[in-house]
């Protein structure tokens, strides 16, 4: 069952030189219970969709066109206030780097409870029990003790599973994970991502999972979109993806993972184009090696390659 659905989103900032479009037709969905990782590299259009789904655009954004429903309601109609009942509570964000997530002049107890008052109207001993059962559920070892600490008292693993208690406190739905274990170490990153795995499993939570690390999209995920300059180029159940990418894009990214000793590491020559650079047909083509003289004239469309896994290549026209 689809809970979140991104539709044709187009987006763009109100620059100094003019508007700039970030986002071109972006659209994916999030199933009950599953992991839905969005894969780039940086700039390409991930945060943003992930802070629009959460209301949290910044001031010179500007949205053109596009639905982004949730619970038979489009989230980008929604007031702040009424966004106040879905952030948070059944939407909640995994922030990339923790620290600056959490405030340094509050204890952790503080801040778990605040977010139980205000989403799940607890208070007393009911709301006090509640952060404890989060801290417990999230694995911090005596967590009435945490409860007393401040963040710079916690370890950055630890202060990650803080902020992930916070999400598991409201029983949010959807998790949106931003980069979730950019900031720690391989085997800290390793026991964040099982955690997060076991609370799918327990709670049916839908997980967005942004990264650009398709070795833990491979590890991890059931549904892969890869996102390149503002577009969504290619999306497929991760097996299907991993096993058969069609995406110059999606190609390139594989064959520059480090798995293989021995093996001499591809690279995807060229920067990925900026929000000021005008380039006509494919976003991709001024780095591709597979590029026609079609490429810089139309932009292509999605093509099927199955009936759930999409490219938009030239070269997968006529695929289905
Ligand atoms: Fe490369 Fe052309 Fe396909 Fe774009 S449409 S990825 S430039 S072959």
């Amino acid at each position: 069952m689809k809970i979140l659905e991104v539709d044709k989103l187009n987006l763009g900032f109100d620059c100094e030189n003019g508007f700039r479009q970030a986002l071109w037709d972006v659209s994916f969905s999030l199933e009950s219970g599953s992991i839905h990782a969005l894969v780039g590299e940086s700039g390409c259009g991930k945060s943003i969709s992930a802070m629009s789904i959460l209301g949290l655009l910044p001031k010179k954004a500007r949205v053109l066109s596009g639905i982004i429903t949730f619970d038979g309601k489009n989230l980008l109609e929604l007031s702040n206030k009424d966004f106040q009942h879905i952030r948070g509570k059944r939407i909640a964000l995994i922030p990339q780097d923790p620290m600056t997530s959490l405030n340094p002049l509050f204890t952790i107890g503080y801040q778990l409870l605040e977010v139980i008052r205000i989403h799940q109207s607890l208070t007393g001993k009911e709301a006090y029990q509640k952060a404890v059962e989060a801290l417990e559920a999230v694995q911090i070892p005596s967590a009435k003790e945490r409860m007393q600490a401040y963040p710079h008292e916690l370890s950055g693993g630890m202060k990650q599973r803080a902020i992930i208690a916070m999400a598991l406190a409201c029983n949010a739905e959807i998790i949106i994970a931003d980069e979730p274990t950019t900031a720690l170490d391989v085997t800290i990153q390793a026991q964040i991502m099982d955690l997060i795995n076991e609370i799918k499993n327990e709670k049916n939570t839908s997980v967005l999972l942004i990264t650009h690390d398709l070795a833990l999209v491979r590890e991890q995920a059931d549904f892969v979109s890869v996102m390149y300059a503002g577009r969504i180029v290619e999306s497929a159940p991760a097996k299907e993806f991993f096993d058969n990418p069609r995406h110059p894009y999606s190609i390139a990214l594989l064959n520059s993972i480090p798995e293989n000793r021995g093996r001499i590491l591809d690279t995807i020559s060229g920067q990925p184009p900026s929000i000021q650079q005008d380039i006509s047909g494919c976003r991709f083509h001024p780095r591709c090696k597979s590029a026609m003289k079609i490429c810089s004239e139309k932009v292509p469309d999605n093509y099927g390659i199955s009936k759930s896994h999409f490219s938009a290549c030239f070269m997968n026209k006529g695929n289905v």
